[in-house]
């Protein structure tokens, strides 16, 4: 097991670290410790699900789910980028799972895999590891945290509370809640189905049922080749409010180089640019980036332009005005969703299968009203372009609109109370907590709280695009040495 070079830290032996959520974050958080770390720390992750490191995204058992990036983008230790693709070469992916293959070449292993990986990764970190340090699970759901000089204690759902020096929150994707214009009552009927990785839900779902599914993006991609897989037969109705759907994936080539370039300092598309003040300078510069990528080669593709403003998102949306982030948030994030979120090309194959044979259409439009209408649902909504107004009859629902991120909304009793106890807080615009520039979450006070550490997809708000394995993973290895290095200059509580 080798470790960063440089990057370990000598902490007080047996510095307590309570990791809440492990799914992927979690996961790395942990084992990034454990490797980083010269003395033994004692790691606790609380985690409700019954394995660590799948979380939502890695969870799903179902065959129809791939990876959305090729499985060499996979990357947990910067200094082993190879090791999951090692992992899947071992498993004769070709043999076992044909359709991982996509027609350029490039594998797409399922999800399920990644999530198989993961539990093994973090099993083997448990067993042993470089700083002789103390992994362990705690199956259960932390609900709230008190704090003094002592230390923190996260206390658990299921009764009794875990003791920490720090904490770190790995919480991530919330459930997504009813949309807009959605009686409240839908909430609890049989053809709602508000969590669409609830699989035992949608497998009731009849083979011939009118489907409405609600968002465009990687979820609703998702549901739709899942439900093609399980033999579904009827029409399905993706709506969302520009229609937009995923964009095919695209190969990356060589993953050192992009690895590289999500840890520049200095993004490539502000140096090429300088600072931006506008989110219209944005879009100048990359149609100019896409422009110049075409005049050199004629098959150039507007992926690789656009993947520089994916490595630059956090440092452009740190020099924006809020006035051009609400700009943003209201005109772009669709746009930037659809051609940032993108899905395996064996995916994008099957749904243009579903929309040339009729069964699969896509609109851009605005849900006015959705009621039940006895087993069914009654949907009134008007097409973005033209404004036609329908009324329409599904016998399912699907809410695909994405994890709502803002703490104080997500219906987490633990990040509530986290927020209601003043050590943290959500950040100004609804996308997850507010965090300084080591991940730090900052409190109601407007000062850092010592020794409580957000990571994830949570940090966007500063961190700008940290969704995606390689980002996170990048965003760690600024975070740890930071909380490694204040974690030196305490003393452990034991
Ligand atoms: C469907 C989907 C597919 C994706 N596919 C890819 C891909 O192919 N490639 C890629 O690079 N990225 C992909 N991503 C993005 C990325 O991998 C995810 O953002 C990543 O999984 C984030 O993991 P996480 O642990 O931060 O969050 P989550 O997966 O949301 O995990 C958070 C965990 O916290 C737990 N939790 C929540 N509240 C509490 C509490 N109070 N106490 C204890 N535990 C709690 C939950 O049970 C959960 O397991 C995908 C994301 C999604 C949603």
């Amino acid at each position: 097991m080798s470790v960063p070079g440089g990057l370990r830290h000598t902490v007080p032996n047996g510095a307590r670290i309570v990791i809440v959520g492990g799914g992927y974050t979690g996961a790395i958080t942990a084992i990034l410790l454990t490797r980083m770390s010269t003395t033994p720390l004692d790691i606790t992750i609380v985690e409700p699900r019954a394995e660590v490191g799948r979380g939502v995204a890695y969870d799903s058992r179902d065959p129809a789910h791939r990876l959305n990036v090729p499985s060499g983008l996979m990357v947990l230790y910067l200094d082993d980028i190879e090791h999951f693709t090692r992992y899947v070469d071992a498993r004769d992916l070709p043999a076992s799972d044909p359709e991982a293959i996509a027609p350029d070449g490039a594998l797409y292993p399922r999800r399920s895999l990644f999530g198989d990986y993961m539990v093994g990764e973090v099993r083997a970190h448990m067993a042993k590891n470089p700083s002789a340090s103390q992994l362990r699970h705690v199956q259960d759901r932390a609900a709230a945290i008190a704090g003094d000089a002592a230390g923190y204690r996260v206390s658990l759902m299921g009764g009794g509370e875990v003791a920490a020096d720090f904490v770190v929150l790995c919480t991530s994707h919330g459930q997504p809640a009813l949309p807009p214009g959605f009686d409240a009552d839908l909430a609890r009927h049989d053809g709602l189905v508000l969590d669409p990785w609830a699989e035992a839900k949608l497998s009731n779902i009849g083979t011939r049922d009118r489907i409405l599914v609600v968002g465009a993006g990687l979820t609703g991609a998702d549901v739709v080749t899942s439900l093609r897989h399980h033999g579904h037969r009827g029409g399905v109705t993706m709506i969302s409010r520009h229609g937009l759907p995923s964009n095919r994936q695209h190969d990356f080539g060589d993953i050192n180089i992009l690895l590289e370039r999500v840890r520049r300092p200095v993004p490539d598309l502000i140096a090429r640019h300088g600072e931006f003040n506008s989110v219209a300078q944005v879009v100048r510069a990359v149609r100019q980036d896409v422009s110049a990528a075409k005049r050199k080669a004629d098959n150039a593709d507007w992926r690789e332009a656009f993947d520089h403003v994916r490595d630059a998102a956090g440092a452009i949306w740190r020099g924006l005005p809020t006035v051009e982030k609400l700009r943003y948030s209201r005109h772009l994030s669709s746009y930037y969703g659809s051609h940032r979120n993108r899905v395996a090309p064996q995916v994008v194959d099957k749904l243009d299968e579903m929309r040339r044979a009729g069964q699969l259409s896509v609109l851009a439009g605005q849900i006015e009203s959705a009621r039940a209408d006895g087993a069914a649902i009654a949907v009134a909504f008007h097409e973005r372009h033209g404004g036609k107004s329908h009324l329409q009859t599904f016998d399912a629902v699907i809410i695909c609109t994405g994890p709502i991120h803002r703490p104080d909304a997500t219906g987490n009793a633990f990040l509530q109370d986290v927020v209601h106890k003043g050590f943290a807080r959500s950040d100004a615009y609804g996308l997850g907590m507010d965090v300084d520039n080591v991940g730090r979450a900052i409190g109601a006070n407007d000062l850092p709280s010592k020794g409580l550490y957000v990571v994830g997809p949570l940090t966007r708000g500063y961190f700008g695009d940290v969704i995606g394995v390689p980002q996170i993973t990048a965003q760690l290895h600024t975070i740890l040495p930071a909380l490694l290095g204040e974690l030196a200059g305490t003393e452990a509580h034991n």
